[in-house]
């Protein structure tokens, strides 16, 4: 029997393993969003909502096949074609990226040569990341940057492929699952899913309990130019420098991430993050043709290396860790 929201509702949010991608709300008007829960009035049971969702049924293995054309060999990182390091050419996309400016890059470019008529991207309004259909350079740029709380991103995708663009899709990895699985239902929309990058990602943190412990430990929102975290430390740079350990916040992790076994979006065409390289480069994983070939059309814009045995075990480390953690919490709430 097809499932409705109201399985949604049981299955996923009643237990807390909800991300806030917002798949439920980007392809039916009766999805709305409150405190970053999502409720339905007048559902008509067509069990979309349930099917795209990252947090239900995922056969990772057979969409992979479909939208990677390949088998894993590795258990860790999923399928991939190359990994490499890379980082922009750039100047100005330097100014203003997170790492390494991969992926501002990349959407820059498939924009520029007309490959995309937008990029879905998480644009910061005080830091408090919200969907945005980028259609410029200017837009791509404002858009840089990594938001640590949870973005609906499926929101603007809906709008966009309802409007008809031909997109670049950006997100952490539960927002690449639920693409995929959107992808899966063969469902005719007026755009086209083009191309996904996907971001590595070993959380989110609670949107109303991370701004609360800033303003707690005194951050002033305002004054931050930039947020990271790398080596075990959430880096706040603003006025001046604080550096927190990552263990004393897991507390603001959101419950929806606890489940979550994908830290390198294994199921993206190209999966961009940090850990493995050097400060100021990204670490990419290279995984469908498609990511191959428009590889090949940035070559010039951006400096290519090796990632070396030392920063593939970097990466298979944290990448083995987040399963192994997660797994736990995904038996405990089986059990359950
Ligand atoms: C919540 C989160 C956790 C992460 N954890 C890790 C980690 O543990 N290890 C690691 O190596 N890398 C992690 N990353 C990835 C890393 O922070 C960079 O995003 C990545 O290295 C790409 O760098 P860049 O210079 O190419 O990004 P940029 O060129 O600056 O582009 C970043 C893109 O990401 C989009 N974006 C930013 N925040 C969000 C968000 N919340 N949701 C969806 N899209 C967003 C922006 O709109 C922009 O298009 C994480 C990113 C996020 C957002």
């Amino acid at each position: 029997m097809r499932k409705s929201f109201s399985d949604l509702m049981s299955d996923v949010i009643l237990e807390d393993i909800c991300c806030y991608c917002g798949a439920c709300g980007a392809f039916c008007e009766n999805v709305f969003y409150e405190n970053e829960t999502p409720y339905a009035k007048n559902c008509f049971d067509c069990g979309m909502c349930y099917d795209v969702c990252p947090r239900t049924e995922i056969n990772v293995e057979s969409l992979e096949k479909k939208f990677l054309n390949g088998v894993r060999e590795d258990e860790t990182l999923g399928f991939y074609r190359e990994i490499i390091c890379a980082r922009t050419l750039d100047e100005e996309i330097r100014g203003v990226c997170q790492d390494g400016g991969f992926t501002t890059t990349l959407l820059v470019h498939l924009l520029e040569e007309g490959i995309v008529d937008a990029c879905i991207v998480a644009k910061s309004y005080n830091w408090n990341p919200q969907p945005f259909i980028a259609k410029s350079r200017k837009d791509i740029l404002e858009s840089a940057g990594s938001k640590y709380t949870q973005c609906p991103s499926l929101l603007a995708l809906g709008k966009a492929l309802d409007e008809g663009l031909r997109v670049a899709f950006v997100g952490l990895p539960c927002h690449i699952q639920a693409v995929r699985k959107l992808q899966d239902l063969d469902y005719a929309f007026n755009g086209e899913i083009v191309l996904t990058v996907g971001l590595f990602c070993m959380e989110t943190f609670n949107s109303s309990k991370f701004f609360r412990y800033l303003e707690e430990i005194g951050i002033d929102l305002d004054s931050v130019r930039r947020f990271d975290i790398k080596k075990g430390k959430f880096i706040v740079e603003g006025d001046g420098r604080r550096e927190i350990p990552i263990k004393d916040m897991k507390h603001l992790m959101r419950d929806g991430c606890r489940v979550c076994l994908d830290f390198s979006a294994e199921l993206a065409d190209v999966s961009v993050g940090s850990v493995g390289s050097p400060n100021g480069w990204n670490t990419v994983i290279l995984r469908s043709e498609k990511a191959l070939d428009v590889f090949e059309g940035i070559k010039d814009k951006v400096e290519v290396k090796n990632i070396g045995e030392k920063g593939l075990n970097a990466l298979r480390k944290l990448a083995e860790m987040k399963k192994s953690e997660n797994m736990k919490n995904l038996k405990a709430s089986i059990v359950r």
